[in-house]
C-alpha cells in the first residue's frame, strides 16, 4: 500500500498507523497541516472492506479539514482519523481508550472529535485518557450558551451562503419569493427551512423519511416533491443537504436552478463538475466553504462562549463567499478552483 505515491496524499505531516493488541483497536490518524494551529478533525468509525479503503479516506477527509478550516478563517489545522470496525459490533470503552492513547502520543498535533460511527459519549471516554479532544459540548460551553449540536450554526452559515449568492447574481438583499429546493430535512436541511421561510423564500422539499418532509409542509407551507425530482426542479436554489456526490454526470444537465448551496459534504462526485457547473451558468457555493458553521461554533467552545461572537463569524462565510463568486467571475474559474487558492493562500500566510 504506497502512501508517499497514494494518488490522494497531500504532502500530509504525519500518518500514524495505530494498533493495540488487546483491544483490537486499527486505526490511523492523519494530520494534514498544521501552518495555522493545531489540526482538528472528526473520528470516522466505519467497517471498511479494506485497510487501503481507510487510508484513502483518512487522507481525503484530513486534508479537506485544512482547506475548510482555512477559508473558515480559523487558527486551526487540518486532521482526521479512522478506526476500522463496525461502531454497532466492534466498539468497546476500551478500544476508544487505546485510540485515546494513540491520539495523546502525537502530543495535541491532532485534536479527536466526533464524526460517523462516533458520538460524544465516545469522546468522553477518549478525554479519560488524553485532553486532546475537542467537540465535547461540555457543561461549561452549554452553560455559556452553546447548544452543543453544530447544526444550528451550519444551517446559518448556508443561509448566510444563500444571502450571498443571491445577491451575486441579482443584486438583491432579500429572499422574498426565493424559490428553493432543499434536498433532505434532517437536522441541517429543516433549521434551513425555518431560515428560509422567515425570510419569505418558497420552499420545495424531500427527504428519505416522511415525517420530516411532512414537518416541513405544515410548518412552512413547504410543497413536497419525490426524491427523484428535487434536483431537476425549476426553482432559483436548490439546496443539497442530504448525501455527497449529487453533483454528477446525470444530475447537472437537468439543473433548472441557477444557484446552488447547500450543507452536504463532498457535493460534486468529481472534482471537474465544479468546471460544467460554471459552463452552464450555475453559481455553485463550494461545500466546504459554505457548510463551515459547524466547525466556526465548535472552535467557540468553552466557557467563554458567546453566540454574538459566533454569529459575527457566521457572516463571514458570506463575505469569503461573494469574494469568490466575484474572482471566479472576473477570472471565468470556477468557484470551486478560486476557493481552493484562497485557502492555499491562507496556509501559506
Ligand atoms: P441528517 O442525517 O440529520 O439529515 C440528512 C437527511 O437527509 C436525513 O433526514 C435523511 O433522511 C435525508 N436523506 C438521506 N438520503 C437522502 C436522499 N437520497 N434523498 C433525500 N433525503 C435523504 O444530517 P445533517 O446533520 O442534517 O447533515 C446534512 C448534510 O450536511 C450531510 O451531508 C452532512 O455531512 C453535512 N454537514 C452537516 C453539518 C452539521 O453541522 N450537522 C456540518 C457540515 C456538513
Amino acid at each position: 500500500m504506497p502512501l508517499f505515491s497514494h494518488p490522494e496524499f497531500d504532502a500530509h505531516e504525519t500518518v500514524s498507523f495505530c494498533f493495540d493488541a488487546a483491544t483490537g483497536l486499527r486505526a490511523i490518524i492523519a494530520v494534514h497541516n498544521t501552518n495555522l494551529g493545531r489540526a482538528l478533525g472528526g473520528c470516522r468509525m466505519w467497517p471498511y472492506a479494506s485497510e487501503a479503503e481507510a487510508l484513502t479516506d483518512v487522507l481525503r477527509l484530513s486534508r479537506g479539514m485544512t482547506y475548510k478550516a482555512a477559508l473558515a478563517g480559523l487558527p486551526q489545522g487540518g486532521g482526521k482519523s479512522v478506526i476500522i470496525g463496525d461502531p454497532r459490533r466492534d466498539k468497546t470503552p476500551e478500544l476508544l481508550r487505546a485510540m485515546g492513547r494513540a491520539v495523546d502520543r502525537l502530543g495535541g498535533a491532532y485534536v479527536i472529535a466526533e464524526d460517523s460511527g462516533t458520538s460524544v459519549a465516545d469522546m468522553r471516554l477518549i478525554a479519560e485518557v488524553t485532553p486532546h479532544v475537542g467537540g465535547l459540548a461540555d457543561a461549561r460551553s452549554v452553560a455559556a450558551g452553546r447548544s452543543g449540536d453544530p447544526s444550528p450554526a451550519t444551517a446559518k452559515g448556508v443561509f448566510i451562503g444563500i444571502q450571498a449568492a443571491v445577491k451575486h447574481l441579482w443584486q438583491r438583499d432579500d429572499l422574498r419569493g426565493l424559490r428553493v429546493a432543499v434536498q433532505g430535512v434532517g437536522n441541517v436541511g429543516y433549521r434551513l427551512c425555518r431560515h428560509l421561510y422567515d425570510a419569505g423564500a418558497r420552499l420545495w422539499v424531500t427527504d428519505l423519511h416522511a415525517p420530516a418532509v411532512e414537518r416541513c409542509v405544515r410548518e412552512f407551507g413547504a410543497v413536497a416533491v419525490g426524491m427523484d425530482q428535487i434536483a431537476a426542479l425549476d426553482v432559483d436554489v436548490f439546496a443539497p443537504c442530504a448525501l455527497g456526490a449529487v453533483l454528477n454526470d446525470a444530475s447537472i444537465p437537468a439543473l433548472k436552478a441557477r444557484i446552488v448551496a447547500g450543507a452536504a459534504n463532498n457535493q460534486l462526485a468529481r472534482p471537474e463538475h465544479d468546471r460544467v457547473l460554471m459552463e452552464r451558468g450555475i453559481l455553485y457555493a463550494p461545500d466546504y466553504c459554505i457548510n463551515a458553521g459547524g466547525i466556526i461554533d465548535i472552535f467557540y467552545e468553552g466557557p467563554d462562549y458567546d453566540a454574538a461572537t459566533v454569529d459575527a463569524h457566521l457572516q463571514r462565510i458570506g463575505s469569503t463567499l461573494s469574494e469568490i463568486f466575484a474572482r471566479a467571475a472576473a477570472e471565468r474559474r470556477p468557484t470551486g478552483e478560486i476557493a481552493d487558492r484562497m485557502a492555499e493562500a491562507r496556509l501559506r500566510r
